[in-house]
């Protein structure tokens, strides 16, 4: 059985590829943290500019920014900061960590919480499994490198933030046999309309309405075995 996650953090960031990442799934979490007093702001690699078929890059990605501001401030989030890379070709790889690492040392958390960057979203050894985005599994990877980095004053001399090492956890979204769960029972309504902002980007993906969407995605990324809905982790030391 899953064990709570620790409660002994007071700040989060939260890591995420594209604009809506977070909102399957971790979002729900959020809202539990920040109900309970903690802060969590969040970083974003991309401003998603590439996820929307027929909206040119530079419409969708003042768009998407605005999408996602608006999804936080539902959970109680309002520090929303982008690194501004590519969306679709992030590289796990020195810049992306340099970046990730000045960014972890302005925001001082002593929790960060990324995606679930395996290969696929199917359990491992399903055939044929469904493939996780490159973008995903470079960010995912780069996260847990960049804790380190942005303690190091050698690897990235060029970055102007003191260093940072305070983070104590950095937590892992886990689909499968998750190690740690948080009860997001009390805030799945909240989860819904946290990913229900992602309007212009949901309407585009199917002709069912916005809120029936987000629903069903909160009820495939929250677990329901006994009634009670929780999100999976696994946790690294800082
Ligand atoms: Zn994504």
């Amino acid at each position: 059985m899953p064990t709570p996650l620790p409660d002994d953090w007071q700040r989060a960031l939260v890591v995420a590829a594209h604009p809506d990442d977070i909102e399957y799934g971790i979002a729900a979490a959020v809202a539990i943290w920040t109900a309970a007093g903690k802060e969590v702001h969040y970083l974003l690699a991309t401003r998603g500019e590439a996820g929307m078929a027929g909206v040119p890059p530079a419409e969708a990605a003042p768009l998407r920014e605005d999408e996602e501001r608006r999804s936080a401030a539902v959970v109680g989030v309002s520090e929303v900061e982008f690194l501004d890379h590519r969306d679709g070709v992030l590289v796990a790889g020195p810049e992306l960590r340099r970046d990730l690492a000045g960014a972890i040392r302005r925001h001082r958390p002593d929790l960060v919480v990324t995606g679930y960057f395996g290969p696929t979203w199917t359990p491992p050894g399903a055939s044929p499994g469904y493939l996780n985005s490159a973008d995903h599994r470079a960010l995912g990877q780069s996260v847990l490198d960049a804790v380190a980095d942005a303690g190091n004053e050698w690897i990235f001399p060029e970055l102007t933030e003191d260093p940072w090492s305070g983070v104590r956890y950095i937590a892992v979204s886990e689909l499968h046999d998750p190690p740690h769960e948080v009860d997001v029972s009390d805030a799945v309504e909240l989860a819904v309309a946290s990913l229900a902002e992602h309007r212009r980007y949901l309407e585009l993906l199917s002709d069912d309405p916005v809120e029936a969407q987000a629903r069903q995605v909160v009820d495939m990324s929250t677990t329901t075995e006994d009634g009670r809905r929780r999100v999976g982790f696994r946790l690294y030391r800082g």
